[in-house]
């Protein structure tokens, strides 16, 4: 203290500055951001709340809205046997099991729900984490060590990016979906690491197209490295009967070395999973840091996905359902003339916008025009391929993509022709 005081004041003025949040560089742009929005006369996108139930319509400050911004894709969050089964779960367990499962916290519930996924999905066994991000970040970041490389899908998801940062292995972004570059690259630079881990997604999330599963197999086989593949978006997306790429494109899952997936999107919970082999599991439930050192999963969450899987094989129409609105609102959307990017036309389909604040505008005279779709901005995208996500559900009707398609090209050349700076 003796010290401080003798310190002269302009220092001492400079330390305490040193502490505050809002003198980092993040948060300046964050107020930027906000500004400019204030200037274009917008209503921030983010962080609206939603009243109650959010499925194919939702309701903002009292409004009804279609609803194409929540990944309930097989709308299984308001089915009457998940919301039970959460319900029964904490009457039998209450709500968390209150201690890492290494520990104190294993339940019944939570092996039944990694053999009831690894069932599903054709692989030996899987392990259940509390988030899906952390899922990745773990996960990766406790399979590959310095000597090691992660070669990443230019469109991958960023818990990937953190996992393989973490990791502290070499890290290299592909040109998306290029198996020939990640050939070409492997033919030449394998030798210089020790173990190779290829990342993609079964269905991509900004951008809703999948990958050739086949040709990455292959590639993989060949270079004697291992391959992962992100299912977030297609587990109950993707496939015949929900089960995700390798349904879809009929390869066989055990080719696949890392099956990830979310529990919150189709199962309507919260947390995330890794399938394939016993080897797999054992090890990262003895040892990554994101399950050992982490609560159990929570029990009525354990018994909602556990539920919503239940549905999921019992009535796979609801898959057929999804897919046809996919289809339909892609179809829709091109036909309307909006730029949808990548999308194959199954859950998710960007309408892309162009700049960050093109994209804002769009989605606040959807909305004030009764659609919820949200901008998703740069960093998320590069910048001039800001867009509106439209999630699809099983639970849309016909009419409310169509409609929501026509409410969309209607707003869009207005959301162009807008002047940046409100009058
Ligand atoms: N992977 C992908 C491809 C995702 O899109 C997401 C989140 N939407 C995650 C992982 C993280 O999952 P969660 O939101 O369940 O934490």
């Amino acid at each position: 203290a003796a010290e401080q005081a003798e310190r002269p004041a302009p220092a001492r003025r400079a330390a305490r500055r040193s502490f505050d949040f809002s003198t980092l560089p993040a948060h300046k742009q964050m107020r930027m951001q906000r500004a400019a929005a204030e200037m274009m006369g917008i209503e921030p996108p983010f962080f609206r709340v939603q009243e109650g139930y959010a499925a194919q319509t939702c309701v903002i400050e009292g409004r009804e809205l279609l609803n194409f911004s929540s990944y309930n894709y097989l709308g299984l969050n308001g089915h009457p046997h998940v919301r039970a089964a959460a319900k029964a779960a904490i009457d039998r367990y209450g709500v968390s099991v209150s201690a890492s499962r290494v520990v104190a916290g294993e339940r019944d519930l939570h092996r039944r729900l990694e053999q009831a996924l690894a069932r599903f999905l054709g692989v030996e066994d899987a392990a259940a984490f509390v988030s899906g991000h952390a899922t990745n970040v773990t996960a990766i970041g406790t399979l590959l060590g310095p000597r090691d490389l992660a070669l990443v899908d230019a469109l991958a998801h960023n818990s990937i990016y953190e996992g393989a940062r973490l990791s502290g292995a070499t890290r290299i972004t592909f040109p998306h979906n290029d198996f020939a570059w990640v050939d070409d690259f492997l033919t030449r630079r394998r030798g210089d690491f020790e173990r190779v881990l290829i990342a993609v997604e079964g269905l991509y999330s900004m951008d809703g197209d999948a990958p050739d599963l086949p040709a990455f197999v292959e590639v993989k086989s060949r270079h004697d490295a291992w391959l992962m593949v992100d299912e977030a978006h297609a587990l109950g997306v993707l496939g015949a009967t929900g089960r995700g790429i390798a349904e879809a494109q009929g390869v066989d899952p055990a080719s696949v070395e890392i099956w990830m997936g979310t529990l919150s999107k189709t199962l309507s919970s919260c947390g995330g999973y890794i399938a394939g082999s016993a080897a797999l599991v054992d090890l990262l439930k003895a040892t990554a840091p994101g399950f050992v050192y982490s609560v159990g999963l929570a029990a009525p969450l354990t018994a909602a996905a556990l539920a919503a899987l239940e549905v999921l094989e019992a009535e796979p129409e609801r898959v057929a359902r999804l897919q046809r609105n996919g289809a339909r609102l892609l179809e829709r959307a091109r036909a309307a003339g909006l730029d949808t990017g990548l999308s194959q036309g199954f859950a998710v389909t960007p309408v892309i916008v162009g700049d960050s604040a093109r994209a804002a505008i769009l989605s606040d005279m959807v909305r004030r025009r009764g659609v919820n779709a949200l901008p998703i901005t740069f960093p998320a995208v590069p910048e001039k391929q800001a867009r509106l996500r439209f999630f699809v559900s099983a639970d849309h009707a016909p009419e409310q993509i169509d409609r929501a398609v026509e409410i969309t090209a209607a707003a869009l050349p207005e959301a162009l022709a807008r002047p940046l700076i409100a009058g």
